[in-house]
């Protein structure tokens, strides 16, 4: 995930975010999911919104649950899907995809995006 001029380049990865990326069918938000203090850095999990198959990338990030990898979320142990789930910080696309069952009703649930 080299420099592309988005969202990405401002923030970090962790496995243990204080943030996350709530994307809509016509905006990216970074949401905060723990309390932040100013000098803190901003992070979110690079996982929460990835569906790339054979792609990861390396990712110390030091946090307790570090998990080494970063890759897509469809990877990840069923628990950490489950929380950022229940956080909204899945994308539609990967609900939809992976999770039929809980398909997000919200107001963007008809919007189709193609990828
Ligand atoms: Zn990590």
């Amino acid at each position: 995930m080299g420099p592309s001029g988005e969202v990405d380049d401002f923030f970090n990865h962790s496995c243990d975010p204080n943030a996350g990326l709530k994307i809509t069918a016509t905006k990216a938000v970074l949401v905060a999911i723990k309390d932040i203090s100013p000098e803190q850095e901003i992070t979110w999990d690079y996982s929460t919104t990835m569906d790339e198959d054979d792609w990861e990338m390396n990712g110390n990030c030091g946090s307790n649950n570090c998990r080494g990898k970063i890759k897509d979320l469809k990877y990840l142990p069923p628990e950490i899907q489950q929380k950022y789930l229940t956080l909204d910080l899945v994308p539609e696309y990967i609900v939809r995809k992976y999770f039929p069952h809980l398909r997000n009703l919200g107001p963007n649930s008809n919007v189709h995006q193609s990828n």
